[in-house]
Order: C-alpha cells, then sequence, then structure tokens
C-alpha cells in the first residue's frame, strides 16, 4: 500500500496517460516531466540564507533550535523536514562551528532514505515507466580503480561513521560497509544533479530517480531546470514522440571544446562521448579558431594549416606565435578567475586577443562571459551591454539557441538596457528572453511570472 501511494504521489504531472501510450508529436517547449527528488541536500554555503527543506531564500531566518545549524522559512517546512533531520541533527550540533562536508550530508540522507522504505520508490517517467534508486548505474568497478574517489569515499566513510553512530545512541549498524557505501556513492556521483536557482547558481545536489533514465548528449534535444527542488524537464525541438531512450540533456558545460567535454564526462560519467558534435572534427577546429591574417576574410582558420581555407592567405609564423601565447595568456588567467572575475584582467586578454583568435574560438567566447559578469558586478552597465552583445554569438551557437543560459543572457541584456533607458532595445531583448525561457523553463515558471513579465511590462510601458 505504501507503495501504491508513493507511486501516486510520483507521477509525472504533465503528461496524460493518452500521450505515453500513442505516438503523438510532441512540441518544444513541451514539459515531459515534473519531479520531486529522492534525497537532496542545501548547500552549507547556503545554510544561513536559504531553507533547508523548500530551498527559497529566507528573509527571516528560522534556525532549528537543536543544532542552529540548519534554518527554515517556517513552522511547515521544518516539520517536513523533521523525519529526516532528526537523524543527522544531534551530529550538525556537535558538529559547530565546523561544517559537514555537503557529500557527506547527502550520503547520510541516502543512507537514512535506503534504510526507510526508499529502497522501494519508484521515479516515474512516463505512467508505467519508472527507477528505483537500484536501478541507477553504480560504476562500482570504476570506481574502486579510481585512487582519488577511493580516496574521497573514505573520508566520507569516516565522517559518516562519525555522524550516524553518535546520533543513534551508540549504534552504527546503519552505517553500510564500504563496498555497499561504495555502490550508493557511485550512483550519487554519476547520477546527482545541481539544483540551480534562477540565475543558474548551484544551490543543492540532489538525486531524481525518474529523470535519470535520460543519457547524456552535447547537442540535447531537451533541459532541466528547476523550481525550488523540483525538477521539470523540457523538450527543446519538436519530436515524432515521446520516445524516453531517445531523449538526452547535457550533463556538462557545453562552451568547452569536444576534447574538454570529453575528459570531464570520463572523469565524472565514466563514458566516451560519441555525439555528433564530439565526433565532427569542424567543431574542434572552430572552438579554437585563429582570425584570418587577410583582414577583409571573416573565415576561422585552424592554426596549424599553412593556408586559410577560404580565401589561401597564409597563416604566417608570426601569426602562430602570437596565436600560441595568446591562447596560453588567456587559459592561465580564465583559470585565476573561477571564483571571481576582474574586469581589469578581463580586458587585458580581450585585448590581446583582438585581431589573433577568431570571434567564435570559445577562449574568446568565455572570456567575454567573465568580462560580462565582472562589469555587472562592478556597475559598469556601458561594458556590460557590449560584452553582452559580442557574447550573444558565440554563447548560441555553442550553448544551443534553446539554452536557459541563453534565454538569461538575453533578459540581463533587457534589464541593463530597461535601466540606461533605451526601452526599445530592452524590449526586444526581454522578447528574446520570453520566447527561449518560456521553452527551457515553462510559461508559468517563477521566474517569467516574477521577473521577466514584470521588466516587460516596465519596458512597455516607458516606450509608451
Ligand atoms: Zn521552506
Ligand atoms: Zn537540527
Ligand atoms: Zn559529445
Ligand atoms: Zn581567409
Amino acid at each position: 500500500m505504501l507503495q501504491a501511494v508513493v507511486a501516486m504521489e510520483s507521477l509525472p504531472t504533465s503528461l496524460t496517460t493518452k500521450e505515453s501510450k500513442e505516438c503523438l508529436t510532441i512540441k518544444r517547449g513541451t514539459r515531459i516531466l515534473s519531479e520531486k527528488p529522492f534525497a537532496y541536500v542545501l548547500k552549507s554555503q547556503y545554510r544561513l540564507e536559504r531553507c533547508d527543506n523548500c530551498l527559497e531564500a529566507v528573509q527571516k531566518v528560522r534556525k532549528c533550535s537543536n543544532c542552529r545549524y540548519v534554518s527554515y522559512c517556517n513552522r511547515t517546512c521544518q516539520q517536513q523536514a523533521w523525519p529526516l533531520h532528526k537523524h543527522e541533527c544531534p551530529f550538525l550540533k556537535r558538529v559547530q562551528p565546523r561544517i559537514v562536508p555537503d557529500a557527506a550530508r547527502m550520503l547520510c540522507r541516502l543512507i537514512l532514505r535506503l534504510e526507510h522504505g526508499g529502497d522501494l520508490e519508484r521515479g516515474y517517467y512516463t505512467e508505467h515507466g519508472s527507477r528505483k534508486f537500484r536501478d541507477l548505474m553504480s560504476h562500482y568497478a570504476e570506481i574502486k580503480n579510481d585512487p582519488k574517489r577511493r580516496e574521497h569515499l573514505e573520508s566520507l566513510h569516516a565522517v559518516l561513521t562519525d555522524m550516524i553512530s553518535d546520533s543513534n545512541s551508540g549504534s552504527s549498524s546503519i552505517v553500510p560497509n564500504i563496498t555497499e557505501l561504495m555502490s550508493i556513492y557511485g550512483r550519487l556521483i554519476t547520477n546527482g544533479f545541481n539544483i540551480l536557482d534562477a540565475e543558474m547558481n548551484s544551490i543543492a545536489t540532489a538525486i531524481y530517480l525518474g529523470v535519470s533514465i535520460t543519457d547524456h548528449s552535447c547537442q540535447p534535444n531537451a533541459v532541466a531546470t528547476f523550481e525550488g527542488n523540483e525538477l521539470h524537464v523540457h523538450v527543446i525541438e519538436d519530436l515524432p514522440c515521446l520516445d524516453w531512450s531517445k531523449i538526452y540533456i547535457s550533463y556538462i558545460d557545453l562552451l568547452n571544446t569536444p576534447e574538454q567535454r570529453r575528459a570531464d564526462l570520463r572523469e565524472h560519467y565514466y563514458f566516451l562521448c560519441v555525439c555528433s558534435k564530439c565526433i565532427d572534427p569542424q567543431e574542434m577546429h572552430e572552438m579554437t579558431a585563429a582570425v584570418c591574417p587577410n583582414a577583409s576574410c571573416d573565415a576561422s582558420v585552424n592554426i596549424e594549416l599553412a593556408k586559410c581555407q577560404q580565401c589561401d592567405a597564409s597563416v604566417t609564423p608570426q601569426l602562430r606565435t602570437a596565436y600560441n601565447d595568446i591562447m596560453a595568456f588567456t587559459q592561465s588567467s580564465l583559470d585565476s578567475m573561477k571564483e571571481v572575475a576582474y574586469l581589469d584582467v578581463c580586458n587585458v586578454c580581450l585585448e590581446k586577443q583582438r585581431g589573433v583568435l577568431h570571434p567564435l574560438n570559445v577562449w574568446h567566447v568565455k572570456t567575454l562571459d567573465a568580462a560580462f559578469e565582472a562589469a555587472i558586478n562592478v556597475g559598469k552597465w556601458t561594458d556590460a551591454l557590449a560584452f553582452g552583445q559580442q557574447l550573444l554569438p558565440g554563447f548560441g551557437k555553442y550553448h544551443g539557441a534553446w539554452n536557459p543560459l541563453v534565454g538569461l543572457l538575453y533578459m540581463k541584456l533587457g534589464k541593463i538596457q530597461l535601466y540606461e533607458r533605451n526601452y526599445k532595445l530592452a524590449v526586444h531583448h526581454l522578447q528574446e528572453a520570453q520566447c527561449i525561457l518560456s521553452v527551457t523553463h515553462g510559461h508559468d515558471h517563477r521566474l517569467l511570472v516574477d521577473q521577466l513579465r514584470p521588466l516587460m511590462l516596465q519596458a512597455r510601458h516607458e516606450m509608451t
């Protein structure tokens, strides 16, 4: 009975019985899945800013009166969280002012969920298609042979033994042995999602069961977005039929060369991507291209070749040297700005790139992205607008036209233009944002209702 109740609750809300059985065309923007997490943990850096239960930003923090480690937005959230939180609460209290690693808290929650009936729980992706936690890939063998992962797991095991044994009055019986823990850990690291807030910052980690059916592609036909802790999957192209074996989302940052993407996927997900973009040599060349030495030619030039393929202009040794220097300089500059981007550093990079790197070179695009954020952070709106505009072609090309990041870029541009009183352009960019975000998030998503629509109304109002 319990299983049946759970099953009913986990059913996707937006897909009717009819749609899953018959082969109906699925239009771009259709929400094909909504799912609550099987387990999730708010990142510790947000524990005094966001509710540990619903993940919303809290105005007036209501801390757990016992551990004072986690916060809630109200009593209802606190009560909802208690059945799970009560097991970790004594440990979190004892560990203060230290912070428990997020991965340890997440593993703890998974163990507790599995211990209390979670093993039977199913996440549905269609009326009859479902996945249990044990159906998720564990990559046991790969992790066992990966020294970095093993070391990480062993340290987590030590934290967990300490954590769970004390909070259960001396009984350490529910901490699994290292073999069992490795199978849970493997499922976590290869199936875990980062829950993103409206600005695409990662605020929590989570496991969703149903959506784990989807494979990766660097040219996905669906995207996962979030509303609170709920995950939505929207298709971003028209599909002849809903066939989950042919639904692909991207697991990684697409603003990277095929080489980097494949390395990321191999390191985190243990597979070699053979998607059409990864096996296309043209993709690698475009992403690392130099400008053509002939100023009137806009072709992207492969620096290893002797000539431009379009106009036959020769690639000079000087261009090659300048290219190698600026590529190395850009890569190390961006590496040093992983946490915070500095406008002056970005400007130096962009200056050096001019006349050497092609505008669609991915390292140039990444620099523009960093410069855009840096300019916003220091309130240099005119600079931000210029960087954002230059960013659009590369961002759209590599992230794909129907990508939340591209929609958000348009929304930010529209917002700045509104404040800069450039109402016509503001409306134009906000419309572009709406077009994309209503596909990736849905018309009724809070990002559109609470943020985009008011901006649009204001911009239209000011224009008249
Ligand atoms: Zn809450
Ligand atoms: Zn507590
Ligand atoms: Zn790929
Ligand atoms: Zn040329």
